[in-house]
Order: C-alpha cells, then sequence, then structure tokens
C-alpha cells in the first residue's frame, strides 16, 4: 500500500488532504502538522489588530478533515529527498511513497540588524496574539510612562499585510483610546515601504481610495523609505529615525527554513517547481503553498504567495499524486485568478474581481463582498470551512 505524506496543514495542505481522501485510493494518508489546528493565516492582521479572537479564525483539524487522514501532529525537522523520509522532532521518521510539501512561511527580516529581535511579526496565531499583547500593554502603560513613544506605532512595509493591519489598527484605536484613556491627538501611526508605491496590484485609483482612507485615519505613509535597522523603540532609515515602542514588522515572507535546512535549491526557502508542480528529479514530491516558486507564463514573474493560489496547486498536486497512483500522466498547473481583495478593516476595503467581467470596487461595498465571499483571496468558495472539509 503507498504511503502518500500531506506535510503542513495550512491552506494547501488541507485542501490536498481532503482532495487525496476523496480519490478512495488504496493508500495511508498522513497529514502532519505542528499544531492540532489550523489557523486561517489570511485573518492573522485581526487577531493582532485585536479586532478577532483566536478562536473565531482556527479550527481543530481533527474535526474537519476526512477520517480517511490521520492526522499527526509533530514538527518536520528535515526531509531526505533519497531516501523519501520526513524526520520530526518527536516521532519516529516517516517514510513516504508520495509527498506533498505544504510547509508554509516565516517572516522575512532581508538580514536586516535588530528586525528579528525588536519588530513583531505576523505569522502565527501565536506572533499575533503576541504583537497585540504588546500593542495593548505598552498603550496602557503611557498612563505611568508619559513616553510618548508608548503611544507611536510603526508598520514595517505596505504589502497586503501591513495594509490590512492598518485598517483594522485604525478601526479599533478610538476604542483603545477611551479604555486606557489615552490623548487621541498624540497617537502615530506610520508606514514606511521602501518602494515608491503601495499596493502595486491594484489599479491606481483604488490605492489612491485605500491610502486616502487610511490617511484620513491618522496613517502617515513614508514611500520611498528602505528600512536600515530596527533598534528597541526606534526603526532606522539610513539617516531618518522613527520612534515607536511597537513595532510591526511585515515586510515580506519566505518559505519555511526547512526547506533550505534540508539541501533543497531554494532562493528564500521556495523551490521552483516542474510545471506539474512536482520537483525536479523526484517525481513523486510536490512542492505547494508559500515554499513552491512557479513562474506565471503570462507574466514571466513567479505567482504570489496568496490562499487563493496555494489552494488551485493543491487541487493541481493531489490529482497529480492519484494520477501517478493509478498509472495516468500528470497535468500542468494553471491558474487563473479571480481577483484580490483588500481589507481596510471590518467594513471596507478595496477589491478588482474577474468574475462576469472586470470589477473594481472600493468602501463598504466591499465588506459585503467579503461578508458573502468569507474571504479575501479565495473567491470562488463560499465558506472557507466547508471548502477544507473532508466530508
Ligand atoms: P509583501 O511582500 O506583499 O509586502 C511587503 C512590503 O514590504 C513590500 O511592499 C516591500 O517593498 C516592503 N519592504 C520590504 N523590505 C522593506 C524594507 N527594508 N523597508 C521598507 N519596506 C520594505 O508581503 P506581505 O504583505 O507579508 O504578503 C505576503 C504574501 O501574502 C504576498 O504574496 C501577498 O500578496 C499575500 N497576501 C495576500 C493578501 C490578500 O490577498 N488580501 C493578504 C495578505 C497577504
Amino acid at each position: 500500500m503507498n504511503t502518500i505524506v500531506v506535510l503542513g496543514a495550512g491552506y494547501a495542505g488541507m485542501r490536498a488532504a481532503k482532495k487525496l481522501a476523496h480519490a478512495n485510493l488504496d493508500a495511508r494518508i498522513i497529514l502532519v502538522n505542528r499544531h492540532p489546528y489550523h489557523y486561517e493565516a489570511t485573518q492573522l492582521h485581526q487577531i493582532a489588530a485585536g479586532t478577532k479572537e483566536p478562536a473565531d479564525v482556527t479550527f481543530d483539524i481533527r474535526k474537519v478533515v476526512s477520517p480517511k487522514v490521520e492526522v499527526l501532529i509533530d514538527t518536520v525537522t528535515g526531509i531526505d529527498q533519497e531516501e523519501r523520509r520526513v524526520t520530526l522532532e518527536e516521532h519516529e521518521p516517516l517514510r513516504y511513497d508520495y509527498l506533498i510539501n505544504a510547509l508554509g512561511f516565516e517572516s522575512e527580516t532581508f538580514g536586516i540588524k535588530g528586525a528579528e529581535e525588536n519588530g513583531w511579526p505576523l505569522v502565527d496565531i501565536d506572533t499575533s496574539l503576541a504583537a497585540r499583547h504588546h500593542l495593548e500593554q505598552t498603550l496602557a502603560n503611557y498612563r505611568n510612562s508619559h513616553d510618548p513613544n508608548d503611544l507611536h506605532v510603526v508598520v514595517c512595509g505596505a504589502g497586503f499585510t501591513s495594509i490590512e493591519y492598518l485598517g483594522e489598527l485604525v478601526y479599533r484605536m478610538p476604542k483603545l483610546v477611551a479604555e486606557y484613556g489615552l490623548p487621541a491627538d498624540q497617537i502615530n501611526i506610520s508606514c514606511i515601504e521602501a518602494s515608491p508605491k503601495i499596493l502595486p496590484m491594484f489599479s491606481q485609483k483604488l490605492v489612491d481610495w485605500a491610502v486616502g482612507y487610511l490617511k484620513k485615519k491618522g496613517v502617515e505613509f513614508h514611500t520611498s523609505t528602505a528600512i536600515t535597522e530596527v533598534r528597541p523603540g526606534a526603526v532606522i532609515s539610513n539617516d531618518q529615525e522613527f520612534k515607536a515602542n511597537t513595532i510591526i514588522w511585515t515586510t515580506g515572507v519566505r518559505g519555511n527554513h526547512v526547506i533550505a535546512d534540508s539541501g533543497y535549491n531554494q532562493k528564500r526557502n521556495r523551490v521552483v517547481v516542474e510545471d506539474d508542480l512536482s520537483l525536479k528529479d523526484h517525481p513523486e514530491e510536490y512542492l505547494i503553498g508559500d515554499i513552491s516558486a512557479v513562474p506565471d507564463p503570462e507574466s514571466g514573474r513567479l505567482f504570489p504567495t496568496t490562499a487563493q493560489i496555494s489552494i488551485a496547486q493543491a487541487d493541481t498536486a493531489a490529482a497529480n499524486v492519484i494520477a501517478r497512483v493509478q498509472g495516468r500522466p500528470t497535468k500542468r498547473f494553471t491558474f487563473k485568478s479571480i481577483g484580490t481583495v483588500c481589507s481596510l478593516g471590518p467594513h471596507v476595503g478595496v477589491a478588482e474581481i474577474d468574475m462576469m467581467g472586470k470589477w473594481k470596487l472600493k468602501g463598504a461595498v466591499v465588506g459585503i463582498v467579503k461578508k458573502i465571499v468569507n474571504d479575501r483571496s479565495v473567491l470562488e468558495l463560499a465558506n472557507i470551512r466547508t471548502m477544507l472539509e473532508g466530508n
């Protein structure tokens, strides 16, 4: 009997396990994950801002995957491609005939001095909760310290995560101000971005609207400002200093460090895969999600690492493993985006949707779109939980 191992229970791994279970193969399917729960990575910014609780964005893996999938809770420490073996922190090594590797992302610091020590990343439930508690404690501390930097927040980078976090933060801040009795006019929220453009995937009109909305709520943007160092209480860009006792580090992501540790040919822990998503010279292994680097034939650039793409990759990888088990040829990965939504707090956002025509949306209507689809980037699926469930 074949053993198919799926590593990681993020969007990609959960979806792949679901598809494999539905195929009724005569195979053992094992899903390995560090935690017993799946978390919705697309909503971590809400945990960090305190507009959602962990229970709102997590669910028990065992409760939603098919009983045909064995769930093993452990941390992957390495992958031996030649021996077809996964090493784990707690359990004996796992041998596989087929591997779907979906180990996910980590925060990227680009080696910037002090970023790891002094910035709060938003990469999982624990780090997002830690960022939230730090923010709340620092704001609360102002009443004793009278340190103006306790009222200053710097958000590093202006990618999706930063902008969505800022949207939630400006939504919650008036409540925090009231709760802790803070001087509202001394709250300072800055966003520092290396590139001259913010949210480059959206049309300029939508970007202007989103930036205008956040500015009206008090966010200061500093574009073309590359962060060169992070110190306790200050972000440095060459000779500029931005003082803040809360520094949120959201300048981008890289793949899981296990990729480099296991000797893959990688860049920032992402591996360029074959067009059917398998690893070169290892057709039994598929890499999907944030560790996978897939060139987009249309743009010539790599596809971005989004939930929508991860799920599409999971469908292709699972179908290809099933095909190989059944002795059929594999198919190449193709992807057509159905749109992108960037929320600016719970009720407002900007969206470009490519479904029954091209739609450019802004404002509260985006909140409605979001409620209908119940996820920002996974637009084709009505409910993320249903989508990942095994039954
Ligand atoms: P990102 O790479 O999209 O954005 C990081 C930003 O930080 C970039 O604009 C970059 O120029 C900036 N930056 C990097 N180094 C810097 C420095 N030294 N100084 C100042 N600025 C710096 O990263 P992300 O926002 O973490 O998103 C990660 C991935 O997840 C992306 O592929 C994104 O598309 C995806 N995502 C999508 C959604 C959505 O669809 N709504 C939401 C969140 C994340």
